[in-house]
């Protein structure tokens, strides 16, 4: 039932007075282990900091985070962290609800980039047979089955360096959109990079959402990616966002990179002239015969800190567990749920990787007393917000019953 829902900042013993009289309206809206990825540090900063604090009050995205800021956030203890991350989900999410989202590949293999993560990079002898793009009615049936199965989102995925001069595929996917739109789902495409007009036109088919991760900090990309520059990859989330397609960018973690790298890549996008709808947080799944195929995994504690710092510093956007989850126990996915995570690739796949099926999650679900988030959630959450003069932010949206009378 849709209604306008006052959320009081939930009570925490950091929250000022001032925010706690705040009005809200709420909103619903691939991995090394090692030294570089030790998170134990000599001086953690104090949970007490402004910067700590006034993240922890938040009642609106911002977009001029420094880099130090989220710095000081990504160290803080991590038990403070993932508390404080806790308590701002459920300030802007309903905590029981996960996003289910399907992906799929519809052209593997035989890209021509040089992605050191990738299977399906022409440059490396993984093993995997490229194959041209499957049709429309494969498709759409596949995304019947994710639907039954729990999905609310279809992703469509597709070994390209980007779509110049492929225009036939071009007017298949847009068939393969107004598919899965027509089935009552979110469609989202990850097809390389794109210009202006190619996002104009998968607007116009009515795609509600474009993948294309930023991978990891701008410093770092180079050792991971030499095929594309940093500055590319914004162009095409650029030329999404202004199409007004939602913005799904992320990164991998356990390329090798430090953790002042994670800190690096949450500042891209949470620098971004508008945060991202989706912020994908990904485990590497190393690959065997890809430049990165004998890493070691990370480990579990830098992708919790990093679910929880991307939680606090991107209040409203969806992050979601991606690749890797299947690597990871229960109560691991259910502590970085606990911390903001809120989406999930689930199904018989996800691109080549491995991925959760959907009876596990339902049961894990049932065990835990969460619930597939349902369509209208997502949609809705991207409504207008509008600030008040006392810097409370009001947002309309549906609200799920029960998330509205726990917060009130
Ligand atoms: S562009 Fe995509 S498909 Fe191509 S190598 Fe990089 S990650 Fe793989």
């Amino acid at each position: 039932m849709a209604h306008r829902t006052i959320i009081r900042p939930v009570a925490f013993s950091l929250v000022s007075a001032r925010h706690a009289s705040a009005r809200i309206l709420r909103s619903f809206s691939t991995v090394i282990d090692g030294p570089v990825h030790s998170t134990v540090r000599p001086s953690p900063p104090s949970p007490s900091s402004s910067v700590f604090q006034d993240a922890i009050q938040a009642v609106s995205p911002r977009t001029n985070w420094t880099r130090e800021e989220i710095s000081e956030v990504y160290n803080t203890p991590l038990m403070e962290l993932t508390y404080a991350s806790a308590t701002v989900h459920r300030r802007f999410h309903s905590p029981e609800a996960i996003q289910m989202c399907t992906l799929m590949n519809i052209k593997t293999g035989g890209c021509s980039e040089d992605c050191s993560y990738c299977a399906q990079s022409s440059r490396y002898d993984t093993g995997l047979k490229a194959s041209k793009m499957v049709n429309v009615q494969s498709v759409l049936e596949a995304a019947r089955i994710a639907k039954e199965n729990g999905s609310s989102r279809f992703c469509m995925g597709a070994a390209w360096r980007d779509m110049r001069g492929r225009k036939t595929n071009l007017r298949n996917i847009k068939e393969m959109v107004i598919g899965v739109r027509n089935l009552g789902m979110e469609a989202c495409v990850t097809l390389g990079m794109i210009d202006a007009e190619q996002a104009k036109e998968l607007k116009a088919a009515g795609l509600t959402a474009y993948n294309h991760n930023v991978d990891t900090s701008r410093e770092h990309y180079p050792s991971v990616i030499t095929t594309r520059t940093y500055d590319e990859r914004l162009a095409t989330i650029k030329n999404v966002s202004e199409a007004g397609i939602h913005v799904c960018t992320g990164g991998i973690l356990g390329l090798g990179e430090k953790p002042e790298d994670h800190v690096g890549l949450i500042h891209t996008v949470a620098t971004l002239p508008a945060h991202p709808e989706s912020f994908p947080v990904n485990a590497l799944v190393p690959i065997k015969g890809t430049p990165l195929g004998d890493s070691q995994a990370i480990k579990f504690d830098a992708i919790l800190r990093t679910i929880a710092t991307a939680r606090l510093v991107l209040p409203t956007t969806i992050i979601r567990l991606a690749a890797g989850r299947h690597t990871m126990r229960e109560e691991k996915q259910i502590m970085c749920f606990q911390a903001g995570a809120n989406a999930v690739f689930t199904g018989e796949k996800m691109l080549t990787t491995a991925c959760n099926g959907w009876d596990e999650d339902k049961e894990m679900f049932d065990r835990w007393g969460l619930r597939p988030m349902e369509s209208h959630e997502t949609i809705q959450g991207q409504q207008e917000t509008a600030k008040s003069t006392d810097g409370s932010v009001m947002v309309e949206a549906k609200t799920h019953e029960r998330a509205s009378s726990s917060m009130q």
